[in-house]
């Protein structure tokens, strides 16, 4: 015994520059984002390609250094980092595809800041890059930026404990929209990777094993010309607004300069619309939900097909009515002639994703019912994809803008937007998609638990909360005992663990009115102390107690809350403990035409 602990002892001397070294990570897991499938094939081959420079050659990611041959991994539609990344951890859906979102619920397109604002997708990394300079800079020094990055995500590799260390780059994707060579960027982090698994070796006695993935692919098409879809929007009689009052209104969230638009209109237009479409310059696929489980494809040559979706048996059906906008008529007769198609003519999902991984739109008929209905909790009743010279961008957006060079983009149907990457050093991995990967891996476990380190606050209901595929939190079982229809406050801390007692004070203050009439930015708006109210949350919930949660209370909504309808708010919130305020959160919030509260 005591001699054991001695060796330990002295070990833990020698290598106390890597501290602890026997616990280091079995798994090192980089999301690096926008790292297209086509670029990684290129570079584990040997590429060479002229650039500024010259001629280049390059060679990076080999199988002389351990690597298996990347796999595709095809994102969701919108193939969007957001979107894809919440579908590949398997993590409740997003309210809105973008940080500016159309909430049903609100009826109000809603604004997130985007820079400042962390999804859940990036607090579940024990390491990113959480610095909104970073962040903001990251389209402008996007190089530097990026190898900041790398040595940072070595650096606190070497700190970290637990089997799984995940870490988000995310300025590998900003670096390409800036039209930086993704040779260079890739060949840097293999570079350091090599080093970083020669250390490790030496500490260890074995190799590391390391996973890349990303999320889609980019288009590198060079700068697109901007579609003019307010204009023939409002050509066609159809008015661009904030909500949806009357049948010719429709709401445009944009953020950024993208090669695919959502837009929300009143369902009564979506196939008129979704047919005006077909005109607008600068579209290839338009594809519109029509019917709960039957959704319209159309292209820019006026061809049309149908989708049809069994959802209790996720099996899809497509029937071409006049031409075939997506090229599957072949696809589904092959599937005929080897016994995959039903008697109704549906194939299962994965049957459709065998027959179409290397097709030109792949796994199109899954992505585009799941971009309709499930990959957020609003879905838009229209997403069109755009043909690779255009792109789709906020009109604010002006000269100058970080964003006006963009010369690639991602979010598109086709393969070169959406074929991001799987690639690993310890086990050979097959082709798959955003909602498949997690089946492969453990269901990637071992990401951070933030809100058992984190202060934070929302408001969840029963649906939403049951729409997170891979359960995590013990509220993602627990949700279940909740009523129906019903919202609550959820409330998480470190400090909760502590506290004893369980009732929660908060202060709400009214930030804007009827929300049609917001302003442009619901974050630049200043409360009003005037008319701040106080409430007292509690008891929290008791819910089943196997799921109990030491760092999160749910909270039903006090009896007393009276709000205006349609508006914004700010809630700031804190627990007592020992005379001290505890687990503080603050928080905005839109209220629903009955003045409750909306969750998303
Ligand atoms: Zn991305
Ligand atoms: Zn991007």
């Amino acid at each position: 015994m005591t001699s054991a602990k001695t060796v330990i002892s002295l070990l833990s001397v020698f290598f106390v520059a890597v501290s602890t070294a026997w616990a280091l990570p079995q798994r090192l897991i980089i999301g690096m984002d926008g790292i297209s499938y086509r670029d990684m094939k290129a570079l584990q081959e040997g590429v060479v390609y002229t650039n500024f420079w010259g001629v280049v050659r390059r060679h990076g990611f080999g199988l002389d250094e351990g690597y298996f041959p990347v796999s595709r991994m095809v994102s969701t539609f919108p193939s969007t980092s957001d979107v894809a990344w919440t579908d590949i951890f398997g993590n409740r859906p997003l309210p809105g595809y973008q940080r500016t979102f159309y909430s049903v619920a609100a009826n109000s397109e809603i604004a997130i800041n985007g820079l400042t604002s962390t999804m859940e997708h990036e607090r579940q990394m024990q390491w990113q890059s959480e610095s909104d300079l970073t962040r903001s800079m990251g389209y402008i020094y996007s190089v530097h930026v990026y190898e900041y990055e790398v040595r940072e995500m070595v650096n606190s590799f070497w700190k970290a404990t637990g089997t799984n260390f995940y870490a988000y780059v995310r300025s590998s994707d900003d670096a390409q929209h800036m039209d930086r060579d993704v040779f260079t960027l890739l060949c840097y982090m293999d570079q350091k990777l090599q080093e970083l698994r020669a250390r490790y070796r030496a500490i260890e006695g074995h190799d590391l094993q390391i996973l890349i993935i990303s999320d889609h692919g980019h288009n590198h098409a060079g700068r697109g010309e901007r579609v003019q879809i307010i204009p023939f929007l409002e050509k066609n009689g159809y008015q661009v607004a904030r909500s949806i009052q009357h049948s010719n209104e429709v709401v445009l969230p944009t953020s950024g300069i993208e090669d695919w638009i959502e837009i929300h209109n009143s369902p009564s237009e979506t196939e008129r619309l979704a047919e005006k479409l077909v005109h607008l310059k600068g579209t290839d696929v338009i594809t519109a939900r029509i019917q709960p489980g039957r959704f319209l494809v159309l292209n820019s040559q006026n061809e049309r097909a149908v989708i049809d979706w069994d959802a209790m048996s996720n099996a899809f059906r497509y029937s071409t009515v006049n031409g075939d906008p997506l090229r599957y008529g072949p696809v589904a007769q092959a599937l005929g002639r080897e016994g995959k198609l039903d008697a109704r003519g549906f194939a299962t999902a994965d049957n459709w994703m065998k027959a179409t991984m290397t097709n030109h739109y792949p796994l199109a008929l899954q992505r585009i019912v799941r971009g309709l209905t499930r990959v957020t909790l609003n879905p838009a009743t229209i997403l069109v994809s755009l043909d690779n010279h255009y792109v789709h961008a906020a009109a604010l957006i002006n000269a100058g803008s970080k964003l006006e060079s963009t010369e690639s983009t991602h979010g598109a149907l086709d393969d070169i937007n959406s074929l991001g990457i799987v690639l690993s050093n310890f086990t050979s991995t097959h082709d798959t998609s955003t909602d498949r990967v997690a089946g492969y891996f453990g269901n990637f476990s071992g990401l951070r638990e933030y809100r058992a380190e984190e202060n934070g606050a929302e408001w969840v209901n029963k649906p939403e909360q049951s729409r997170a595929r891979i359960k995590r939190d013990p509220f993602d079982w627990s949700y279940k005992s909740l009523p129906n229809n019903q919202i609550f406050l959820r409330v998480w801390s470190p400090d909760l663990a502590r506290a004893g007692d369980d009732t929660l004070h908060a202060s709400i203050v009214k930030l804007s009115g009827a929300s049609a009439d917001a302003g442009p930015d619901p974050v630049s708006l200043q409360p009003s102390v005037l008319h701040e109210q106080n409430y007292t949350f509690g008891p929290a919930t008791s819910l089943a107690r196997n799921f109990e949660s030491a760092y999160e209370r749910i909270y039903p909504c006090p009896t007393n809350l009276s709000l205006e309808p349609s508006s914004v708010y700010q809630i700031s919130g804190w627990a007592e403990n020992g005379g001290k305020s505890a687990a503080r959160f603050e928080f905005s919030f839109n209220t629903d035409d009955e003045g409750k509260p909306v969750a998303y």
